[in-house]
């Protein structure tokens, strides 16, 4: 290990034997350098092999990647003129989106709300759904490091009011969210225009952006309606503190999403007929009303959520699991969670939910030790949005560790960091503008044709299924954890989503120390 600068020697190591690593098909050694822990920024030389991108050491060394991941939301906003300021010249784009109106596939007509919320991903449709997991890990983000975050400035328009940013930004997307609910209590399921536009900065798409339901009656869909009730129903016990009617306003509608629910359980959506924007279908309904049970129950204790919690989650650990963390369609893990992290009446229910995440979280310590990247992906993990699965790895490994303390877990939740970051087959960052080697080319609208992306995104990553025409003409079919390209028409492993992000912050957050 060689300082940065100086070049001089900090620390001497041996180098492993060369192992084969099945996932990359690559020749791995490893270089263990744990013994050095002195702050500063380094780089790694060995013979015959060459040297490595720097990097920092440091108690601080991922505060810089907790900043720009945690405000990409602020870029990703919907209606309203966006500026990073003059840190980032030329990152800006004017209000977009303002036009909105029901889809008759909602079940009403006239011109509707179009206003705030995170465009989702590469494209600047608003999903229900999406946003429901995304803004759920996020806020959980603030419960479970609240102390180490409430000091840190985003630099958001809103910074210096009285808030903690984090919670600032959040609102945006919940503040849309809200104005998705219907008068009956029921959730659309999401707001984008019929089909995804051009190439084009947000404020140069001009299309109507509409409310869309199902296409029938209740028109509102269920796992829309569950994701909200949860997501609100956080909401409510998150911002009481800074602004009691907010949190009011959100209790109301949390738990009129439950009373639409309790009628319609499970009422799924297709896209329906002239729509081909993201669908996000999922054909049971039970984990997002477990989850919003949960959340129910923990904001307010009321027996009706509990009830239904207690005759309903035995059912779901097993489905928190060593192979598979949660996703936007499998969201019963974090129910249970919620459920124990917020001391749970049922000491049973806790402890069974306890013992299902110690035991995952055992396993997925020990595969990953055994991991040549020291990464808890399997190879079926290598799916559209790998590196997702990557972060919420490690989200489930620190809300584990968060149930029964555990140094491993926080480690290995780490290792998957460090893997996100560089220390993977193509000793790239899979966050733009962090560390000295990140990714370029992101599929996002709004960085296309800059010669550096908007910051802080996290790339969808190594993508077995290779679905976009520039992966199959470019990349033979090879070892699952190669199947990547840094091209911005790769949607299939380039595109960025607030989902996968969200993760991504909660990891970083617990890489920060308390001020
Ligand atoms: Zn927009």
């Amino acid at each position: 290990m060689r300082r940065s600068g100086s070049q001089s020697v900090a620390f001497r190591g041996k180098i492993g034997e060369p192992a084969k690593d099945p996932d990359t098909g690559d020749l791995v050694q490893i270089a263990e350098f744990s013994g050095l822990t002195k702050a500063g920024k380094y780089y790694l030389e060995a013979p015959g092999v060459g040297r490595s991108w720097e990097f920092s050491i440091g108690a601080d060394a991922f505060a810089r990647a907790f900043y720009l991941s945690m405000r990409s939301y602020y870029g990703q906003r919907c209606g309203t003129a966006v500026d990073l300021g003059p840190k980032f010249p030329g990152y800006k784009h004017a209000a977009c989106h303002a036009q909105g109106a029901y889809h008759v596939s909602s079940g009403k007509s006239g011109a509707a709300p179009s206003s705030k919320g995170w465009h989702d991903a590469g494209d600047y449709g608003r999903y229900i759904v999406n946003s429901g997991i995304s803004t759920g890990t996020l806020l959980w983000t603030w419960e479970v490091f609240g102390a180490r975050l409430k000091q840190i400035k985003l630099d958001l328009p809103e910074t210096g009011n009285g808030t903690p940013d984090i919670l600032n930004e959040i609102r945006w997307n919940l503040d849309w969210m809200l104005s998705m609910q219907d008068s009956d209590g029921g959730v659309w399921a999401k707001q984008t225009s019929e089909r995804f536009c051009d190439f084009v900065p947000p404020e140069k798409d001009g299309s109507v952006s509409y409310v869309i339901g199902s296409g029938k009656e209740p028109y509102k869909t269920s796992c829309a309606t569950a994701d909200f009730a949860a997501v609100m129903a956080i909401a409510a016990r998150v911002y009481r503190p800074f602004d009691a009617s907010y949190a009011d306003k959100c209790l109301v509608a949390a738990r009129a999403a439950w009373g639409w629910l309790e009628k319609n359980p499970e009422v799924h959506f297709r896209n329906p007929a002239g729509v081909s924007t993201g669908e996000y279908g999922d054909n049971n309904c039970g984990d997002e009303l477990l989850w919003a049970s949960a959340e129910l129950n923990r904001t307010t204790s009321d027996t009706v959520y509990e009830k239904y919690f207690l005759d309903h989650y035995a059912a779901f650990l097993k489905t928190i699991r060593a192979t598979e963390p949660p996703g936007w369609a499998d969201v019963g893990a974090l129910g249970l969670w919620t459920y124990a992290l917020g001391h749970g009446k049922n000491a049973d229910a806790a402890a069974a939910i306890t013992h299902a995440s110690t035991d995952a979280a055992n396993q997925i310590v020990a595969r990953t030790a055994k991991n040549l990247y020291r990464t808890s992906l399997t190879a079926s993990n290598y799916i559209w949005g790998s590196n997702g699965v990557a972060a919420n790895y490690g989200m489930q490994l620190l809300v584990t560790n968060e149930l029964k303390k555990d140094q491993r877990y926080v480690d290995t939740a780490f290792d998957n960091l460090h893997y996100l970051l560089g220390r993977n087959t193509f000793s790239i960052s899979w966050v733009t503008q962090v560390g000295e080697n990140p990714y370029h080319h992101p599929h996002h609208r709004p960085s296309g044709g800059l010669a550096e992306p908007w910051p802080g995104l996290l790339s969808g990553g190594p993508n077995r299924g290779r679905q976009d025409d520039a992966m199959r003409k470019k990349l033979p079919n090879g070892p699952p954890a190669k199947m990547y390209l840094d091209e911005l028409a790769s949607y299939a492993s380039n595109e960025i989503a607030i989902n996968w992000n969200a993760p991504l912050v909660f990891v970083l957050a617990g890489t920060l120390v308390a001020n």
